[in-house]
């Protein structure tokens, strides 16, 4: 399908100074490219103007649409939501905070003329904190031993997406969507452009540390079951080595009969099998309570207001 528009999915909670400063700078780039382009703001459920903002757009300029969430629904599904209804023969995904900068959709554009059905920009660490540096470089050294798709420090969601690689995300119907890896595993041909980091101009990230966290065990336990090896592996591990010890301790009571002082051992065996179980528990546990929420087959947003034509084929997600 190419009908000679791009669609750009801007994912926003609480950028109400935002909406307007994305949309001229996107306008200004367009101007020099031979495709029209389609704004697709998503609203997630903000609490201030930005819903204001975008209807004032969508007003003035017929080529923005918007989706507006009945409550905040977080950034996956809002990037969901932007690729279900996005009309364009290829996506652009990226942030409302002007943290994406906007002279590289040109280099979008001319990877997707090339061929390439991602392209991808990464970013470098220049102005973050040198504490959360830190942590992601050993993060991404982490999980990449953890789980089988590549992941790279630096890259996000902000990419182009052309409507193969669309169509084949919107396949994966799982209800906890980590982007990050989902893109990684549709794979197709791939384009790599790379640039300087840019600090937020207005408003606040909505990312605290503990957030990232979650964020990081979700990376692990939704993409494969290795955590739940590693544990069956320390299970035969600690077994192999507990009937050694048995079997040492027992030909040393035969040779020297039953000595009572013991206390350490004990102590020492139930402490640390005790803090095997419970996190072996953890970890199922984590499973488990992914496949809780995957079988209660909720909608991943709900709608509650869009002016987008492609509303009606989401009819079952509408309020
Ligand atoms: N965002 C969203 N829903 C949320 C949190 C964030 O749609 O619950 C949007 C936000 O408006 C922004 C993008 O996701 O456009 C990235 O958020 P942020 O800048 O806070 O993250 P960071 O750049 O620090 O990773
Ligand atoms: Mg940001």
């Amino acid at each position: 399908m190419k009908n000679g528009i791009i669609s750009i999915v801007i994912p926003s909670y609480n950028e109400a100074e935002n909406v307007r400063l994305i949309y001229d700078a996107l306008i200004e780039e367009f101007d020099a490219f031979q495709y029209n382009c389609e704004i697709l703001y998503v609203n997630d459920g903000s609490s201030d103007n930005t819903l204001y903002e975008m209807k004032e757009l969508s007003r003035i300029d017929r080529r923005v649409k918007y989706i507006s969430f009945s409550r905040n629904f977080g950034k996956e599904p809002a990037i969901l939501a932007g690729l279900q209804h996005a009309s364009g023969e290829a996506v652009i995904v990226m942030d409302a905070d002007l943290q994406h900068p906007t002279y590289l959709l040109k280099d979008f554009i001319y990877g997707y003329e090339e061929g390439f059905d991602q392209v991808v920009a990464q970013r470098n660490r220049k102005g973050d904190s040198p504490f959360r540096s830190y942590l992601s470089s050993m993060y991404y050294r982490f999980i990449n031993k953890a789980v089988e798709v590549d992941l790279r420090d630096g890259v996000g969601d902000f990419r182009l997406l052309s409507r193969k690689a669309v169509e084949a995300l919107l396949k994966l119907n799982e209800g906890n969507r980590f982007s990050k890896g989902l893109f990684c595993w549709i794979g197709f041909e791939q384009k790599t452009i790379y640039y300087e980091n840019v600090e937020r101009k207005n408003g606040t990230t909505k990312w605290s540390i503990r957030n990232l966290f979650n964020y990081g065990i979700d990376g692990v336990v939704s993409f494969n079951n290795r955590p739940l090896r590693v544990c069956f592996y320390a299970g035969i591990f600690i077994l192999l080595l507990s009937i050694f010890y048995i079997m040492f301790a027992f030909v040393k009571i035969l040779q020297d009969g039953i000595s009572v002082p013991g206390y350490f051992t004990i102590i020492s065996a139930v402490l640390f099998l005790g803090g095997i179980q419970l996190l072996s528990l953890g970890v199922i546990g984590e499973y488990i309570g992914r496949i809780y929420y995957e079988t209660k087959k909720r909608p991943h947003y709900l709608i509650n207001e869009a002016n987008t034509v492609y509303e009606e084929k989401n009819e079952k997600n509408k309020l």
